[in-house]
């Protein structure tokens, strides 16, 4: 029988995603990374990821769980806070799947991608391969900068949210800077947390996780239109400081002060998700197909969930069939969060007094509600019917 051909560009939490899954039903992947080793590029990175219970549902299936379990952190609980004004909690409890618990969680995303490298068959990445450009005449062929070309059956660009393939095949432009500052703050946890905080208002939204297994993290976004500035973790805890006087939270005003490492970054602010999950015999995951509103958090859990779909489905399927049900049943979920993600963002980062009282109340009735809770369910249920059905 004919083993299908795939070529993987890029090896983020994407492509080694879709690497397991299709290894797992039996088709050997080639990974191309620019990169000369994982997790090297994206500083986004830096960030606190929420491995949600439905990744988590692909990962066992993928039998790797096991290992990414003890790198990662549940959490339990969600506060929210305006400013100083407390706002609500709400509990966050497991999803069942056949008759296992899968909790919410933390993880830092550099561990994640390193165990997926770990857990994958030796010679499965080709590191220093810069890739750029396909040509679909009669076979799909990825071009390298060395002048090299591969050709394959199909290609999977997971080459990020700048994505030379996108450039090409969608003809988009090149992404431009944007108008939000984030910053990141890491230090050492000394305390057991297993509660989200989040503050939000006053064009700030700011935020306090655990991340990974031993480590505290906060966020701090706000709108900025200025130019992209280089920060030292001095010069970034000072930024920080001048824009969040007048907040006393204890466990944030601490983390500021104990923080040992502070990144500060631009994101981009433009429709980033793509109509077309594929062309021809090239198909798109993860933050090349769609960026998802940081504000939403759900990039990196949306990528396993996508890459677990698409993986099996190029099993079973012929690619174009595969393709078309990929993106079937994986981009209406990306279409809502992005709409939610940047409804969300217009408010919570706001300067407006009226939005932040309308703010503050819709997060009063969403923990009164348990609206959170009632909408995330129905989304991990869809997902595990995604997973069980491919
Ligand atoms: C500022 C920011 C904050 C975010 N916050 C969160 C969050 O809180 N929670 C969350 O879940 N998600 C978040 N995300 C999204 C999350 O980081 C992404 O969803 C995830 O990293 C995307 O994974 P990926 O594998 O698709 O792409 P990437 O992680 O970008 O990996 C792409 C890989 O492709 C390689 N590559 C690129 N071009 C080429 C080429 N031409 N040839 C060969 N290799 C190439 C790169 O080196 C890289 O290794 C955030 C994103 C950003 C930008």
């Amino acid at each position: 029988m004919h083993k299908l051909k795939v070529s993987i560009v890029g090896a983020g939490v994407s492509g080694l995603s879709l690497a397991h899954t299709l290894i797992k039903n039996g088709i050997t992947p080639i990974v191309f990374e620019r990169a000369s080793a994982v997790g090297t590029v994206n500083e986004s990175l830096m960030k606190p990821h929420f491995l949600l219970q439905s990744s988590q549902i692909a990962l066992q299936k993928l039998g790797i769980l096991d290992r990414i379990q003890p790198i990662s952190q549940k959490v339990n609980s969600l506060t929210h806070y305006s400013r100083n004004k407390h706002l609500g909690d709400s509990t966050i409890k497991p999803f069942i799947d056949d008759g296992k618990e899968y909790y919410t969680s933390t993880i830092e995303s550099q561990r994640l991608v390193q165990t997926l490298v770990d857990t994958l068959p030796k010679d499965i990445i080709q590191y220093n391969r810069l890739v750029t450009g396909v040509q679909q005449v009669t076979k799909p062929t990825v071009s390298f900068n060395d002048g090299s070309s591969l050709e394959s059956d199909v290609i999977i660009a997971c080459d990020g949210p700048e994505s030379t393939l996108r450039v090409q095949l969608f003809n988009t432009p090149p992404l431009e800077r944007s108008h939000i500052r984030i910053f990141a703050l890491a230090a050492p946890r000394t305390d057991p947390l297993h509660t989200v905080t989040q503050i939000i208002g006053d064009g700030l939204n700011i935020g306090v996780t655990p991340y990974g297994n031993d480590h505290t993290l906060a966020w701090v976004m706000y709108l900025s239109e200025g130019p992209h500035q280089e920060y030292t973790t001095d010069t970034a805890k000072q930024e920080i400081k001048s824009m969040i006087s007048g907040i006393h939270n204890k466990a944030f005003n601490k983390l500021v002060d104990s923080a040992t490492v502070v990144v500060g970054y631009p994101i981009m602010n433009q429709q980033m998700l793509n109509e077309k999950w594929y062309q021809g015999n090239v198909a798109f995951l993860g933050s090349s197909a769609r960026q998802s509103p940081v504000n939403a958090g759900l990039g990196l859990d949306q990528n396993i969930l996508d890459a677990y779909v698409l993986g099996s489905l190029l099993a079973k399927k012929s690619p174009l069939e595969a393709f078309q049900e990929y993106q079937n049943k994986r981009l209406p979920r990306a279409i809502e969060i992005e709409r939610v993600g940047k409804y969300m963002e217009g408010f919570e980062l706001s300067t407006s007094f009226l939005k932040r009282i309308a703010v503050e109340n819709m997060m009063k009735i969403m923990h009164s509600t348990g609206v959170v809770q009632k909408q995330s369910d129905k989304m991990w249920k869809q997902d595990s019917e995604h997973i069980h059905s491919v």
